[in-house]
């Protein structure tokens, strides 16, 4: 190379440096508190909708030393089972995608196929039991499924039948308009804009109970339907059911409803009828989870959307410097960004936030999950043989009741492994009476998800009515993986917009997603 062609190779270099430069300078940096799906999809969808130049570096912070929330897994005899956010839906359009998109395994629960028995203990006694075809011969499941079907469209009606299973689809398509288009989808400042948008907030002022009355179900059909539906039993489409509930029960309405609620969200019918409704719809057919753990999705999506990842870091105060906002961290590190996303339910943490900010009180509702591998004790459970035991308890609301649910995750060859859901956590004294054998027992105590009321009040999502972003707001709506994609994406569009400087904005200088979106639809 001679000395002209060495001086425009420097000349061009300096330009290249100076271009990056002016790139950067344009670029706003975004710092996220929490790797879970919430904070690991508004990252995904920043980057699917911006250029360089508008968002340029990411980093994402989470305290504890692995990314996922409360999507985690425990290993028990070599075998992963979920901890925490389990089931997905097959209208669960973002994760679905994400596991596309990582290629990750969607994997169909263990009894997708073979029927799981259901048992309803009310602290003294089972008030309900499935029966087994007691055969397992395929034609003889079929015939008996058949059976059961005249026996249900006898009992119930068609008519009884379809209400039951609308108020879970009028739910479900409303919901589906989160995945319309952008020119269809405006960009949703509050979580009572995006609620009322999709039809859904009134669901969110009216209790689960109030709601099912409202749609003209009777107790009965409740008190019936609603637990099989939570056992699996019945698919609402094909109408296979197993034997009806006894008649005579005590206020059927919540204690059919109750047996769902307490399991999904740990929490009785007076939830409100959108997290209900949600509680109801992750106990239908074509349920899924990840292969090996749905934290995989966060952990993917994280090292695919260029994020500076830092663990075993806890932000601890977020303060607003004029131009950028200053995070800091308990071990030290201080941190500047233009925009701040909180991905967390700020509940029960101690952020400190200058100027402060305020958002209505809000409980979170411990679920513990303790993980048991042994026998069950029949005797507890006032039987005769460990056969006798049903693979699911599910439970009434009752204050005699030291557990919400207990359930079958595996079978061994010589025990198994059993997952419980209380409220309060499992003292040791009390597992060696539910369990004969217990060989090893792993405890993990969440803050699950909101303590749910109606009428719902909400946090806005952008909490210093700047830059400060808040996805959790939208988890008194529904607390799920996919209400957290959701909210996500629209935090992300949110952003976007705001950053643009347009407020009401729909879609010409965001980096079409169109394509991908209106594929949602069609692939899935
Ligand atoms: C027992 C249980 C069962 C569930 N079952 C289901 C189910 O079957 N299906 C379903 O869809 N959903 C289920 N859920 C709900 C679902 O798991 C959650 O709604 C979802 O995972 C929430 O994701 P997120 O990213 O919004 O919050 P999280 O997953 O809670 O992520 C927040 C992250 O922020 C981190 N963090 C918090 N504070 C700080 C800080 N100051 N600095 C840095 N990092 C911080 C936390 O460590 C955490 O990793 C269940 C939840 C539980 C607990």
């Amino acid at each position: 190379m001679n000395k002209h062609h060495r001086q425009i190779a420097s000349l061009l270099f300096c330009t290249i440096l100076l271009l990056l430069h002016s790139l950067h300078a344009h670029a706003h940096t975004v710092c996220i508190i929490g790797s879970g799906i919430g904070g690991a999809s508004v990252a995904h969808f920043l980057r699917r909708y911006s250029d360089p130049q508008t968002i340029g570096q990411i980093t994402i912070f989470e305290r504890n030393g692995v990314v996922g929330g409360r999507m985690a897994t425990v290993t028990i005899a070599g075998e992963t089972f979920e901890a925490g956010g389990s089931i997905l839906h097959p209208k669960n359009y973002h994760v679905l995608n994400y596991t596309k998109y990582l290629n990750l395994q969607v994997k169909a629960p263990k009894h997708a196929d073979d029927s799981l028995s259901l048992g309803i203990w009310d602290g003294h006694k089972f008030v309900y039991k499935t029966l087994n075809s007691n055969s397992n011969l395929p034609i003889v499941q079929r015939f008996v499924s058949i059976a059961n079907s005249i026996v249900m469209l006898l009992r119930y009606g068609v008519f009884s039948l379809f209400r039951m299973s609308s108020f879970v689809e009028a739910m479900l398509s409303k919901f589906l308009r989160y995945y319309e288009d952008f020119g269809a989808r405006p960009v949703f400042e509050s979580v009572e804009e995006m609620l009322k948008w999709a039809g859904l907030y009134n669901l969110t002022t009216r209790t689960l109970g109030e709601e099912l009355v409202g749609v003209g179900l009777s107790p009965l059909l409740i008190q019936e339907l609603v637990t099989l539906l939570l056992h699996g039993a019945i698919d609402r489409n094909t109408l296979q059911v197993y034997e009806p509930f006894p008649r005579e029960s005590p206020d059927p309405v919540e204690w059919g409803c109750e047996v769902i609620t307490r399991i999904n969200y740990g929490q009785s019918v007076n939830i409100s009828g959108l997290a209900g409704a949600v509680s109801l719809a992750g106990s239908g057919g074509g349920l899924w989870s990840v292969g090996g753990g749905n934290w995989q999705m966060a952990a993917g999506l994280i090292n695919r959307s260029n994020v500076e990842l830092h663990l075993h870091e806890e932000i601890e105060s977020v303060s607003y410097l004029g131009d950028v906002y200053e995070l800091n961290s308990t071990k030290g590190g201080s941190y500047n960004c233009q925009v701040t996303v909180v991905a967390t339910p700020l509940d029960e943490l101690n952020i400190l936030f200058n100027p402060e900010i305020s958002i209505p009180p809000r409980k979170l509702q411990h679920t513990h999950a303790t993980f048991v591998r042994g026998l069950l004790n029949p005797a507890y459970f006032g039987l005769e043989a460990l056969s006798d035991i049903p693979e699911l308890v599910g439970t009434i609301e009752s204050a005699d009741l030291s557990f919400s649910s207990i359930s079958v995750l595996k079978q061994h060859d010589k025990d198994m492994t059993y997952k419980i859901f209380s409220r309060e956590p499992m003292s040791d004294a009390l597992l060696d009476d539910i369990f004969s054998v217990r060989v090893e027992t792993i405890k993990i105590n969440w803050g699950a998800y909101p303590h749910y009321q109606a009428p719902e009040k909400y946090a806005p999502f952008i909490l210093d009515g700047n830059h400060v972003y808040y996805v959790n707001a939208f988890e008194n709506a529904a607390s799920s993986m996919e209400t957290s994609a959701v909210a996500a994406e629209n935090i992300a569009r949110l952003i976007l917009s705001r950053l643009s400087g347009q407020d009401n904005y729909s879609s010409p200088n965001l980096k079409s997603f169109t394509g991908d979106s209106s594929k949602m639809h069609s692939e899935l």
